[in-house]
């Protein structure tokens, strides 16, 4: 999904990027990255426990570890409309964007997003300077298209 060449620290291994970062290179750790990286969709804490059944990690020290890895730039948080908090791996380390389709879930990371004007000329309007920016980005993805909704 990440194509352009930056950003393989992490993907060249977990042990690596977590040293570097400063952590502490737990299996837990580096378990709680790989459930990310090979899950094309954004998941709760309960999924992401669910799938390393061979760590018995409890809900905080694995919500501790994705705020940590949250920091680093590894992962995003992302609120669903039901609310519930769920985390992606950003392939990324420059600025980018994520969009999920709203049909099947699945979810992709986009590179830039052109808004330094807009949000320059929002700033100017508000008085303030715009430091950072979340977006939401909701949309149907190419075979959820082709399948003719
Ligand atoms: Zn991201
Ligand atoms: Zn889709
Ligand atoms: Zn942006």
């Amino acid at each position: 999904m990440s194509r352009g060449g930056t950003g393989t620290k992490a993907c060249a291994g977990h042990a690596d990027g977590l040293r570097r970062a400063g952590f502490r290179v737990t299996p837990q750790r580096q378990a709680i990255l790989k459930v990310l990286e090979e899950s094309d969709r954004p998941l709760n804490v309960e999924e992401i426990l669910s799938r390393m059944p061979e760590y018995r990690s409890g809900i905080p020290t694995v919500y501790r570890n994705l705020q940590q890895f949250a920091g680093q730039g590894w992962v995003e948080s992302i609120i669903g409309s039901d609310q519930v908090m769920r985390f992606v791996r950003c392939h990324s380390t420059r600025h980018h964007h994520h969009v999920q389709c709203e049909e099947c879930g699945r979810m992709v990371e986009v590179e830039g997003c052109g808004l330094a004007k807009a949000l320059e000329a929002l700033g100017s309007r508000s008085g303030f300077r715009i430091t950072r920016h979340q977006l939401q980005l909701f949309g149907l993805c190419p075979e959820c298209q082709r399948r003719g909704r």
